[in-house]
């Protein structure tokens, strides 16, 4: 959203809802982690895993030096040597599974490369069980999905993203913060999105509370397929009604409202945000589809599981570098090779996953049982449970029809707010938790539409 289609939707509203400035405060750190990204460490991290001939998901896992075993200890090499730069503050596991499907015919064991960084222990104020994953995946293919020996370079699908989650690693790590911050490299995504159901699974056995999976997968071409070049767009790709909605929830949602709210939705807003205020020259395009037209990604698997999780791909890919035998072809070169990656734009959008990353890590978590009525009658009430650690609490509104909050006022510590004069019928509303040093959450709809926590959430009603 850029700020002036900003200023002119407020200017358009109607009399009654008085608009307000947004409330969060610039927040000197998150200048400081924009300003901590190198372009030039994502470079080596992609010519180190170029090198590697073929991450296929069954490749060869004896050798040091081809194959997806020698990349994945390669990965685990780099958490380790951020980690000795952070006082050991990196735990390192590797989630796997053996797994034979469509895709992989012999058993193969898909591994995925998860390091963590665990927030302050409640006794200290923090939430260690509150989690924010950055994702991408390790594994790559060419043409034919079910070769694993040819040369599959994968420089852009996806060590882009794999790049940016140990960036991430790499900066964040040199702070500490409330939640928990888990930095994953992930495994079998060509095969079938294997890597994202092993760490949703993972996820669920340690009982994380996810707030949030940014899911990182081609994210370093800045030239289309048309030619052209924009460094300055990224696409943010959330689902709209959650896949774990249930029959019943459906019905009300459908009657009510919230088939643009999801939790994933709102944190896709909330990315959107951070680029507004943190990145010069760098807009969110916020797709309203959980991936792009009929493709997939890791973040599916997140999302089946309950988990808020959005997908973040460059703003115009080029289908000629992606899962294609290197060749050259009537004077056209195909192949995901690293001579297709732009690391300043590579760099902006690591920018602006550590920045998020670390805006929602210090903010509380987001409101749960938040409630709303205020049919036939002229004002509208919120309502939701107190969040651990939270000074304030905010109300935002917006009109049914734009893409962003565009109203609101605080409700101080107060979990409960009337709005007077303004009526239910005409907005959608939602609350955020506020930092006493004013990190705010993302803003989450009522209901169980909205609710980021969705499995067992005892303050969501069943419909
Ligand atoms: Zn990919």
């Amino acid at each position: 959203m850029r700020l002036i289609a900003f200023a002119a939707l407020l200017a358009a509203l109607p009399g009654g809802a008085l608009a307000q400035t947004p409330a969060a405060v610039e927040q000197p750190l998150l200048h400081t982690v924009v300003g901590q990204v190198e372009g030039e460490r994502m470079r080596a991290d992609i010519t180190a895993l170029v090198a590697f001939g073929t991450r296929h998901t069954m490749s060869e896992t004896v050798s040091e030096t081809r194959g997806i075993g020698a990349a994945r200890r390669w990965t685990e090499r780099e958490f380790r040597v951020i980690s000795q730069t952070c006082g050991g503050c990196l735990e390192i596991v590797l989630p796997s599974e053996t797994i034979t499907g469509p895709r992989i015919p012999a058993p193969t064991e898909v591994v995925n490369v998860v390091a963590i960084q665990r927030g302050r222990s409640a006794e200290a104020g923090g939430d260690p069980n509150r989690v924010i994953i950055i994702s991408g995946h390790i594994d790559s293919r060419v043409t034919d999905v079910m070769n694993f020996t040819a040369d599959a370079p994968g420089a852009n699908d996806d060590a882009s993203g794999v790049a940016a989650v140990l960036e991430a690693a790499r900066v964040l790590s040199q702070h500490r913060f409330d939640a928990t911050l888990v930095y994953a490299v992930l495994s079998g995504e060509e095969q079938g999105l294997f890597g994202g159901r092993i760490l949703a699974d993972y996820a669920r056995a340690q009982g994380w509370v996810v707030e949030a999976n940014l899911n990182n997968d081609i994210v370093g071409n800045s030239e289309g397929q048309s030619g052209i070049r924009d460094t300055t767009r990224v696409r943010v790709f959330s689902e709209g009604t959650k896949t774990v909605e249930t029959a019943a929830q459906a019905e009300r949602r459908r009657y009510n409202g919230g088939e643009v709210d999801s939790s994933s939705r709102n944190l896709a807003r909330y990315v959107d945000g951070i680029a507004e205020r943190y990145l010069a020259n760098f807009d969110v395009d916020m797709i309203y589809r959980t991936d792009r037209f009929g493709r997939g990604g890791d973040q599916v698997e997140m999302l089946r599981a309950g988990f808020p999780a959005v997908r973040i791909s460059e703003g115009a890919e080029n289908y000629d570098r992606q899962h294609q035998d290197l060749r050259t072809e009537n004077g056209v070169e195909y192949g995901d090779t690293i001579e297709g990656v732009d690391f300043d734009y590579l760099a902006q959008v690591a920018r602006l996953n550590i920045a998020t990353m670390a805006a929602l890590a210090n903010a509380p978590m987001v409101p749960s049982g938040v409630r709303i009525e205020g049919a036939v009658k002229p004002d509208t009430t919120l309502t939701w449970s107190a969040v651990p650690g939270a000074a304030g609490y905010r109300v935002w509104w917006r009109s049914t029809t734009v893409p962003q909050w565009t109203h609101s006022r605080s409700a101080g510590t107060a979990t409960t707010l009337v709005l007077q004069g303004i009526p239910i019928d005409d907005y959608f509303f939602g609350v955020s938790a506020i930092s006493d040093d004013d990190y705010e959450s993302p803003v989450v709809f009522p209901g169980p539409a909205g609710a980021f926590v969705s499995v067992g959430d005892p303050a969501a009603p069943a419909t």
